[in-house]
């Protein structure tokens, strides 16, 4: 089958890779029919972050082909989303809620296990992993949101979650990525009254609006700090979203948040440093992760099936299989929000 390969930084290309079968009694195969690059991917494509040569991306929906003889729930034809990492659903973490921390679980195009940038892949327990979609003729709008489901709108959800977001609250996200924009959706979705974006380009400005925002801070780092301090009279937010994982984007979130909350921090950290004077001296909390997107999953796809929410508005540059590195040099340059690899059909 043809999927894309990961060669070293900047060097992405189409290629080949044995077409997936069941393996183990709990496998499943499915045809991806969207799949997208993640802020995440970026990090290995600069070479800032190691990663295995070889099969490549972890946000994908598509159908199924195939089952193993102990999967329950999933027959041939179901379209499913697929979590971001594939977990067992009996472990102690996994029971808990917290599916990141799989002890048999991992992420997809990672470690030999097919990526999502390809044409089928097989998934280790599809039963506890994947989130068949109900209903048919969904339109195009529809999957691509349902497509942020794997990762990017269940990690904006985590961010504000963890961040212990509430009806009526003065909310903060620092980040105008894919993620970032997420929260802002996410945030506003959990009944924040007043959601202030940080972000100085337009589009991703505009975006942030459509998602909820109710200010947008175009400054950056202190001039950022100094903006939301007098947006909130000199409290600071009730609830702060970290989603860069950047250190600046880290300090901003720690400085505009008022003594009592909790940062919710999702970005994968690079050079980060926690200002611990903030969590003991104005008891600040920081809290968030790995989304367990399975656990978000089912409730989120609900509001896009009933046309409450439209996450897939992050989706602004689209390509297929053979344009893949372009969805990455897109990405890259800030060209593209997010990326959209459009690969078979329902
Ligand atoms: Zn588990």
């Amino acid at each position: 089958m043809r999927a894309a390969i990961y060669h070293g930084p900047h060097a992405i290309a189409l290629g080949e890779r044995p077409d997936p079968t069941i393996q183990l009694p709990t496998d499943a195969v499915v045809r991806v029919v969207l799949a997208c690059v993640c802020g995440s991917d970026l990090w290995y494509y600069r070479g800032e972050s190691p990663h295995e040569l070889g099969p490549i991306g972890h946000e994908f929906i598509g159908v199924v082909e195939e089952v193993g003889s102990d999967v329950r729930g999933l027959v041939r034809g179901d379209l499913v989303i697929a979590p971001f990492i594939f977990s067992d659903g009996t472990c102690a973490h996994c029971r808990a809620g917290w599916m990141p921390s799989c002890v048999a679980g991992g992420s997809f195009g990672n470690h030999g296990v097919d990526g999502g940038q390809g044409e089928a892949v097989r998934v280790p327990f599809a039963e506890t992993t994947l989130v068949a979609v109900p209903g048919s003729g969904h339109s195009d709008e529809t999957l691509r949101s349902l497509l942020t489901l794997s990762d990017v709108a269940c990690t904006g959800h985590h961010a504000a979650l963890s961040a212990n977001v509430q009806p009526g609250n003065t909310v903060a996200v620092v980040g105008d990525g894919a993620v970032g924009l997420s929260a802002v959706l996410a945030a506003a979705r959990l009944g924040a009254e007043r959601v202030i974006a940080l972000s100085r380009n337009p589009a991703r400005q505009a975006l942030a609006r459509a998602f909820g925002a109710t200010d947008v801070v175009p400054e950056r780092g202190e001039e950022a700090v100094a903006r939301v301090l007098e947006l909130t009279g000199g409290v600071g937010v009730d609830a702060a979203m970290e989603c860069v994982g950047t250190g600046q984007s880290m300090t901003t979130a720690f400085a505009i948040a008022r003594p009592g909350s909790i940062v919710g921090a999702v970005g994968a950290p690079h050079g980060v440093h926690v200002p611990i004077e903030r969590v003991i001296f104005s008891n600040i909390g920081l809290r968030g992760g790995v989304a367990p997107a399975r656990r978000y999953i089912p409730e989120l796809m609900a509001d896009v099936l009933e046309g409450r929410m439209n996450p897939g508005l992050v989706l602004d540059f689209e390509t297929d299989l053979e344009g893949v590195a372009s969805a990455y040099e897109a990405m890259d340059q800030r060209r593209a929000v997010k990326s959209l690899i459009r690969i078979g059909t329902v």
